[in-house]
């Protein structure tokens, strides 16, 4: 009897798996399918955000490639700091201040006009060969920001030839006259010279001959670890400052380097806040001065 009823099932089962097959077959097709599709949906996804990644660190690199190119300080680890005198050569008072570097040991930087280092070439390769650095600082002191580009690549080739030809060596960094070059004018201008951009955090106002107590008492005041003093080697007073604020410098415990060397020695900073300026700038770029150069002739 009940072999008689399996019998008698028999086809109909049978038939029933002959309906059901086709459909698990497309069933599992489907399915295999949908895996696939989604695994190449999440590929694609994952290939995007990989590419959204590089994008983010590309232009993190352009910002830290921006950042690199003009320093107003350096961030360093240790009581490093750079003295820089602009505008000369002067032929009265560059060899006394360079008299005056030799006895303290000290490495400057000079930031030259070039039609100075035309008229005296001996007194920038002497500064050379004592070890001071010398930067580009135009050939007649105009405001980049307000000058054509071909008349500030003329104003920049004159006298990175005109150092070349009295130390030997081509200059890698460049001083604006005022502080004042625009954002494209520091990219083209590193693109074809190589030069960074050398702004400054001290400036005692010297160029407003104040007296040499006040131009001290400035840069004792404002001078930290990394700072770019600021001063001119073509006003007396200046000078006259320089013994007892080197001195004073030295006594606080301060190291001096050339601005390439300051440079050099820059560490990695948290990009949030500087400590010291409470701004976002991790190896430099504090603002430039005003680029006026009728009330501020800083630079
Ligand atoms: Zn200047």
């Amino acid at each position: 009897m009940l072999v008689d009823r399996a019998v008698r099932n028999w086809p109909p089962l049978l038939d029933t798996r002959i309906q059901f097959a086709p459909i698990a077959l497309m069933s599992v097709c489907r399915l295999l399918l949908f895996c696939f599709a989604g695994l190449i949906i999440t590929r694609e996804l994952r290939a995007e955000s990989a590419a959204a990644t590089h994008e983010a660190e590309r232009d993190s690199r352009g910002a830290a490639a921006e950042a690199s190119i003009t320093f107003s300080s350096v961030h360093v680890d240790g009581p490093y700091i750079a003295m820089t005198f602009d505008d000369g050569p002067s032929a009265a008072l560059t060899p006394k201040l360079l008299d005056l570097l030799a006895a303290h040991h000290i490495k400057a930087t000079f930031f030259v006009i070039g039609e100075n280092v035309a008229e005296h070439p001996e007194i920038v390769a002497r500064a050379a060969r004592e070890g001071h650095e010398i930067g580009n600082h135009s050939w007649s002191h105009p405001n980049l920001a307000k000058t054509s580009e071909e008349a500030v690549r003329s104003q920049l080739r004159r006298t990175d030839d005109a150092i070349k030809s009295a130390t030997g060596v081509r200059p890698t960094l460049l001083r604006p006259p005022y502080g004042s070059i625009t954002a494209r004018e520091k990219r083209w201008i590193h693109d074809e010279f190589g030069y960074q951009i050398i702004l400054w955090d001290v400036d005692p106002n010297d160029w407003k001959r104040p007296g040499p107590a006040v131009v001290r008492t400035r840069i004792l005041k404002e001078t930290r670890p990394g700072s770019i003093v600021l001063s001119h080697d073509i006003h007396p007073g200046t000078i006259e400052a320089m013994p007892s604020t080197f001195d004073a410098l030295e006594a606080k415990g301060f190291k001096f380097v050339t601005v390439s060397e300051l440079i050099r020695m820059a560490v990695a900073q948290p990009p949030h806040t500087s400590p010291r300026t409470g701004e976002s700038v991790p190896t430099a770029i504090t603002p430039a001065p005003s680029p006026s150069p009728a009330s501020s002739p800083a630079g």
